[in-house]
């Protein structure tokens, strides 16, 4: 971006961004695309994360100096721990607030590296679930956008339920989530599992999210007006502050990624299958799927007689049985089914010919990514705002079919075979229902692509946010 000269003759250069990351891959991605869609633009970007996170953007770093990009991936030293957690627990969510607080250490490094820069940044933008970033921004400061990494749907729900007081309601009704331009009703189980009721453990902390939310200068969304507009417009009218949609990131920060593993063997075998054909199963990078629900999955997709594409993780088959198991299955769908053990290149999937419908968590990633390729899913949520995704993919935008019926009042964790196939056969069939979610699925993926090219949505609200944070020559601190 070139410096701008403005009509009274004062240089503006170009804006300096200090982002800050929550770990892992559903919040890091998004956020190191984001780096990137700002630097391509001009932008001077500083990515800031511990050292493990940041050999895992290897990738970009070195895409970044390629290009010569002005994009700096930062490591900040982690000090040591004293949260006053119990250690080990064998209940996944502890561990995951375990690690969220453990992040509030770097407070203080955060703290120094901005201090350290020659010019005080234009902005910090930090995802929702660092709230010790709040006293940071306010420390040195600087003005702090909040990254909500879920639907813009899901952050109006959670913003409107806090702000009525309803997060604890009582009662068996169904609850209603006020403020939202289409009706939003919830069974209480699913009502505490969306907003974290469920966990009291977790009370503190999301909070603390909901206030670094509210006191944010704006917030940035990987979403666009040609899917979530009434829901962008919304949640910018309830925080009285700028909503930034800037999405879907991914399109444009990694358009070389589906050719780069063009040669791989899962799309030298999607290759040789029929266009739209072939389902896509995958439950992101954080849900763990019990071996009881494993052979539910596995044998649900063997009964739908549909060619399928199903990545396992490794730690769902460490034992001798699961393993055994998942042979067994392979040999008896050959030809039928491919079975990826641990990470699949899933961008090269949903861009294939081949892929006519994801099974999928819906986390907001792999929503997105699937929409903008123009698939239709089955919802099949697991945690938090994913069953907020499921309403709007299901409810509001026409292109999913759930895989038991919507919150039937109770909480869903036993998904059964029938399920599984009902909804795959539902979903990847003909008649006027499924191709209406094509049809519907199509026309979202070519807004995607429209809401990223030059002169879109998106691609202008990124222009105005860059010109929003210009500075006017060289702020001393
Ligand atoms: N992902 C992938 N390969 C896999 C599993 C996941 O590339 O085998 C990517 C996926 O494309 C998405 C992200 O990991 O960008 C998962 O994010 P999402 O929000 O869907 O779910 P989470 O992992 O946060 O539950």
């Amino acid at each position: 971006m070139a410096p701008v000269e403005t009509e009274k003759s004062i240089t503006l250069a170009p804006p300096q961004f200090v982002l800050v990351p929550l770990m892992g891959q559903g919040h890091t991605t998004p956020m190191a695309d984001l780096a990137r869609l700002l630097a391509e633009r001009g932008a001077r970007v500083s990515l800031v994360t511990t050292p493990v996170n940041a050999a895992r953007l290897k990738g970009l770093a070195d895409r970044a100096r390629r290009a010569t990009l002005p994009l700096e991936i930062v490591e900040l030293p982690f000090p040591p721990a004293d949260d006053g957690l119990p250690r080990g627990s064998s209940d996944n969510s502890d561990n995951v607030l375990r690690l969220f607080l453990s992040l509030y250490r770097l407070a203080g490094p955060l703290e120094a590296y901005v201090r350290s820069l020659p010019c005080r940044p234009s902005c910090i933008i930090t995802d929702s679930c660092n709230p010790w970033t709040v006293d940071v921004a306010r420390s040195v400061g600087v003005p702090r956008l909040t990254f909500t990494g879920p639907s813009c749907f899901y952050s109006l729900c959670d913003f409107n339920v806090a702000k009525h007081g309803l997060l604890h309601s009582g009662g068996d009704h169904a609850y209603v989530v006020p403020g939202v331009p289409v009706p939003v009703e919830l069974s209480k189980d699913t009502w505490a599992a969306v907003f974290l009721t469920c966990m009291p453990a977790w009370g503190k902390f999301v909070e603390e999210v909901r206030e670094g939310i509210r006191t944010a200068d704006g917030a940035v969304v990987n979403t666009f007006l040609g899917l979530e507009e009434q829901f962008v417009a919304c949640y910018g009218e309830a925080l009285g502050k700028p909503v930034w949609a800037l999405g879907p990131f991914y399109l444009n920060s990694r358009k070389e990624e589906a050719p780069a593993v063009g040669q791989s063997a899962v799309t030298a075998w999607l290759d040789k299958m029929d266009q739209s054909t072939v389902v896509y199963v995958s439950f992101g990078s954080l849900a763990r799927m019990p071996p009881k629900q494993l052979y539910e999955v596995g044998h649900g997709l063997e009964d739908s007689g549909r060619p399928f594409l199903w990545v396992v993780k490794e730690s769902e088959t460490a034992s001798p049985e699961a393993q055994e198991w998942l042979q067994a299955l392979e040999a008896r769908t050959a030809g039928q089914g491919l079975v990826v053990r641990g990470w699949a290149p899933q961008l090269a999937i949903l861009s294939h010919r081949a892929v006519g419908g994801f099974v999928t968590h819906c986390g907001w990633n792999s929503l997105l990514e699937s929409v903008a390729h123009g698939v239709p899913v089955v919802t099949w949520p697991q945690f938090g705002d994913q069953f907020l995704n499921e309403r709007l993919a299901v409810d509001v935008l026409g292109i999913g079919v759930p895989v038991t019926p919507l919150d039937d009042g109770k909480a869903v964790d036993h998904v059964a075979r029938g399920h599984i196939a009902r909804a795959v056969s539902e979903l990847m069939g003909g008649g006027a229902a499924a191709e209406e979610r094509r049809r519907k699925c199509n026309v979202y993926g070519e807004r995607a692509h429209g809401a990223m090219a030059k002169g879109g949505s998106s691609h202008e609200n990124l222009t105005l946010l860059l010109h929003s944070f210009m500075r006017t020559g060289s702020k001393e601190q």
